[in-house]
């Protein structure tokens, strides 16, 4: 079991959707950003079925979404770096035109460090999540390798450590008790899936408000437990990429 790594000095977040970087990763970004490591966040879709209001103005709710995840990124302590693919919510594929895509932000952003979903987490039912899993595990093999996707200009990057949230066998923890509030405020940024994803009815319930973010400090607490600090994130770790 791994505690704590070096700070990087750039960070690559690859989610499905908005808010699925600071559900999985948020405090952590937070640290890092406050030693002075480079977050880019990296949305693979549009999240255009972030809704249960059928009415809903799709349009409208993409771009929502985009401001709100700028906002997520900021109140991390990064530059509100965020980089949309734009594939349609629900419908993405880990094909090689995504693993292209992921390749190249690789190979552009050169970080240390890559983040995403644990695609082999069993019993998952979401197929975006498993599928941009694949896409951050083979956006990197395909990134370090000068022979895949040569049209990039772009050289190729070899990070040296990816984490993968939401993980099957966590084997990596990282302490982000003095982060915790930074996570909250990034994930409270998402104020469109209050309802869908939060279970907060009415924003300005603060009683709904406290019972999500109680919701959160008790999970990054039950991972702090395992290594004898007060809140913490869990991850699958792989190095020698
Ligand atoms: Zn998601």
């Amino acid at each position: 079991m791994h505690v704590g790594l070096q700070t990087p000095s750039r960070a690559l977040a690859i989610g499905a959707h908005p808010d699925d970087v600071e559900f999985g990763c948020g405090g952590t970004l937070a640290k890092w950003a406050a030693a002075g490591c480079d977050i880019v966040h990296l949305i693979c879709t549009d999240g255009s079925k972030g809704s249960w209001d059928r009415a809903e103005d799709v349009a409208r709710l993409v771009a929502t979404r985009q401001e709100e995840q700028r906002a997520a990124s900021r109140a991390l302590g990064g530059r509100g770096e965020v980089v949309f693919l734009g594939w349609p919510d629900g419908e993405l594929d880990a094909g090689l035109r995504q693993r292209a895509e992921v390749a190249y932000w690789i190979r552009r952003v050169r970080p240390d460090v890559v983040l995403g979903h644990d695609p082999w987490r069993r019993y998952r039912l979401h197929p975006d999540h498993r599928n941009a899993g694949f896409l951050a595990t083979d956006g990197i093999v395909a990134a370090r390798d000068p022979h895949f996707f040569p049209e990039q200009d772009a050289p190729p990057h070899r990070p040296t450590t990816l984490l993968l949230w939401e993980a099957d066998e966590p084997d990596h923890f990282e302490e982000i008790t003095d982060h915790l509030d930074a996570k909250l405020a990034a994930l409270l940024a998402h104020r469109s899936q209050y309802r869908s994803t939060m279970r907060v009815e009415d924003p300005e319930a603060f009683d709904e408000l406290e019972r999500f973010r109680r919701r959160i400090r008790d999970h990054t607490a039950t991972w702090g437990r395992q290594v004898g600090v007060a809140h913490a994130e869990a991850f699958k770790r792989i190095g020698e990429l």
